[in-house]
């Protein structure tokens, strides 16, 4: 009977992680993937099963510490204290308001958690590491100090009380931490993550308030000449066909329900949005394409993948008096702040 009970549990617990083994870590390109923990083993004897443990202390002064890789290769195990203040100063401005920064605080830590779950294939040696575009960005005090100058200990106190204020507090779904991606701006919407990795039950697309007022660059534009335009597609799809006369060579385009590019078609070969945005360098895939007889224009809004929390979203959530409560609770919807 209590062997059937342990199959029962662990066939449970395999059921729960391995869907997780398909979420994306929240920069571009990088794959978060669980690793097979739940032994797959029939049954375990009772002398081998741990007592349940006490969970972590994710607090400033708690003993919850992770493995970082530094630059290159130095690998050091960090505490929250250490790591999360120049976490949150890395990754928004110093400018935005205090309850911005909290919802930052927030999703950095929950990230971070996130990652001390589940291992990263990029670097399975390190929980996290400190490149923007796999994981968090991260700054050493030199950096802060060359960035911020006589502000430095001002500033530092600003981060550091978004951390404090908001200490230990996590964002989670089912009882697990949830992957809180975060991202710049965005363009009316947030983008829902089933566009991108299937359903997320947390990640749904939702309205965005920031505007071109509030946000430097939301619209920008990338101009390609068609010879480029045509060399970048054959990057991946070398049989495209494309004709002699570049005005023939853009179909139709098909966007999703937060009105970013799902598919648009180049001589009849249907490119993703993503796709597009990684051969052009687009700051996101909210964006309009047109040849105007000379070139191929991109007219995009917003930056980032736009999944999760926006960071200038929140930051006129706050202006208008939102607390980091409810920028979480409107950017994570269905996610839980423990
Ligand atoms: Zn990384």
């Amino acid at each position: 009977m209590k062997r059937l009970i342990w199959v029962s549990i662990l066939l449970t617990l395999a059921a729960v992680l391995l869907p997780l083994a398909f979420l994306s870590s929240p920069v571009e390109g990088a794959k978060a993937v669980v690793s097979p923990s739940p032994s797959t083993s029939p049954a375990v004897p009772e002398s081998a099963v741990p007592s349940p443990s006490p969970p972590p202390d994710y607090s400033m002064d708690g003993d919850f510490f992770f493995k970082v890789k530094f630059g290159e290769g130095d690998v050091r195990s960090v505490s929250m204290a250490e790591y999360l203040p120049n976490a949150v100063a890395a990754e928004m401005p110093v400018s935005f308001e205090p309850q911005a920064l909290r919802a930052q605080a927030v999703a950095a830590r929950t990230y971070i958690i996130y990652c001390t779950r589940h291992t990263n294939p990029k670097h399975p040696e390190a929980n996290l590491c400190t490149d923007s575009g796999c994981c968090l960005a991260w700054l050493d005090e030199t950096e802060l100090r060359a960035g911020w100058g006589e502000s430095f200990e001002t500033n530092m106190a600003l981060m550091d009380a978004a951390c404090t204020e908001t200490d230990g507090r996590m964002l989670v779904y089912d009882g697990a931490p949830i992957l809180a991606t975060f991202h710049s701006s965005s363009a009316g919407f947030t983008e829902d993550g089933a566009e991108l990795w299937g359903a997320v039950p947390y990640l749904t697309s939702v309205a965005s308030p920031e505007t071109s007022e509030e946000v430097p660059n939301f619209v920008t534009t990338v101009e390609v000449a068609p010879e480029n335009f045509r060399e970048s597609i054959k990057l991946l799809y070398p049989d495209t066909p494309f004709g002699e006369d570049p005005a023939g060579w853009l179909g139709g385009t098909e966007l999703d329900g937060s009105g970013r590019v799902r598919k648009v078609e180049v001589c009849g070969v249907p490119l993703t949005g993503s796709e597009m945005r990684s051969l052009f360098a687009l700051r996101s895939t909210a964006f309009t394409l047109e040849y105007n007889g000379a070139a191929f224009v991109f007219t995009v809004t917003g930056y980032g993948h736009g999944l999760g929390l926006s960071q200038y979203g929140a930051n006129a959530m706050a202006k208008i008096g939102s607390d980091y409560e409810e920028i979480l609770a409107h950017y994570y919807p269905g996610a839980t702040l423990k």
